[in-house]
């Protein structure tokens, strides 16, 4: 079977690509590479500017979009896109799995963005044993321990606003002196009496025995190095796109996202790019729910055109 579209990857932005897509009668397939749909926002303990679900918890909002999308007649196939290539004179794409060939006419790339590291000595061998990527997931384990969150941005500031409400002390160590979070979550954090922000400062060791005991930490003002004891090192210092399968095929931005606007649209015909992991200026669910809309009458215009 030649789809009119397969979508690759099921956050926000391939799911609402995948509901439009039904609504306007192509036939459409969702390939997955997780067990579950929802991307970042199941890692989200709450979004609280999704409008009209204030509060609502990121995994129940995945589930909510996936049950849409299901209740319309999308199908979903839980297999990772290996290499996409092209026939036809690329009026057919082809994209290879480790089991079997898909094809369609059209394809959306949705697979997102990935948790960015430190890169310091200590990062990669506790990972798991006192360092995370992900308070929402990680958090429960640290319940009256003392902890830190490196980051200045929303990430961090809503891991540290989550980490503050167990935890007995919460650390938030910046690279800079003032932090890149909206203002709103910066004031709720700043009225934590549990956290502490270490400015201008940076992490460059993590230590420890069979779990993390210490940070060295480097201050970059006036080069003074101390170690912090704790228990727990939480990393949100921003997220790297998932474009390892097309990094041949199409332009990329210096910061590897896709080069697509609004429309989706990106070099190469009939491959279209939505959500985080396309240049744009403000990666959120509303943004990523937006380009799945945007993006199915950009296929439809190619489709006619065929
Ligand atoms: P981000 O906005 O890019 O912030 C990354 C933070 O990490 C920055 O403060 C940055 O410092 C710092 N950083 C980067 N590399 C570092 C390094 N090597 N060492 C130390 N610090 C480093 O990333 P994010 O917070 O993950 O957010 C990504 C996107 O998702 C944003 O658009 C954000 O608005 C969105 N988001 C939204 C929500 C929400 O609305 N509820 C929640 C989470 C994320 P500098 O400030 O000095 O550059």
């Amino acid at each position: 079977m030649i789809y009119d579209v397969i979508i690759v990857g099921s956050g926000p932005a391939g799911l609402s690509a995948a509901i439009y897509a039904v609504r306007a009668q192509l036939s459409v397939l969702v390939l997955e590479k997780e067990y579950m749909s929802g991307g970042q926002m199941l890692n989200t303990y709450e979004v609280d500017n999704y409008p009209g679900l204030p509060g609502i918890g990121g995994f129940e909002l995945g589930v909510k979009f996936r049950e849409h999308a299901e209740k319309l007649g999308v199908k979903f196939f839980n297999i990772e896109v290996r290499h996409i290539a092209e026939e036809e004179d690329g009026r057919v794409k082809v994209l290879h799995t480790s089991r079997e060939e898909f094809r369609a006419r059209t394809v959306i790339l949705a697979m997102g963005a990935h948790h960015s590291t430190l890169g310091v000595p200590g990062e990669k061998e506790f990972s798991g044993m006192g360092v995370s990527y992900c308070a929402t997931c990680d958090g429960a384990f640290f319940k009256g321990r003392t902890v830190a969150v490196v980051g200045g941005g929303d990430a961090a500031v809503e891991d540290a606003l989550f980490l503050a409400r167990g935890c007995e002390k919460v650390y938030v160590i910046h690279r800079r002196d003032e932090l890149r979070a909206a203002k709103l979550l910066q004031e709720r954090l700043k009225q934590c009496k549990n956290v502490e922000f270490l400015w201008d400062t940076e992490v460059a060791e993590i230590r420890g025995d069979d779990q993390v005991e210490c940070v060295k930490l480097h201050n970059k003002k006036d080069g003074s190095e101390r170690i912090l004891s704790l228990e727990g090192v939480f990393i949100a210092v921003g997220m790297k796109p998932n474009t390892g399968i097309v990094t041949n095929l199409l332009h990329l931005d210096k910061n590897g996202y896709i080069i697509a606007s609004e429309d989706g649209i990106t070099n190469k015909p009939g491959i279209f790019a939505v959500g985080d992991i396309r240049t744009k200026h403000l990666r959120q669910i509303v943004t990523a729910v937006s380009d799945g809309a945007n993006v199915i009458s950009s296929v439809e215009e190619y489709l006619n055109r065929q």
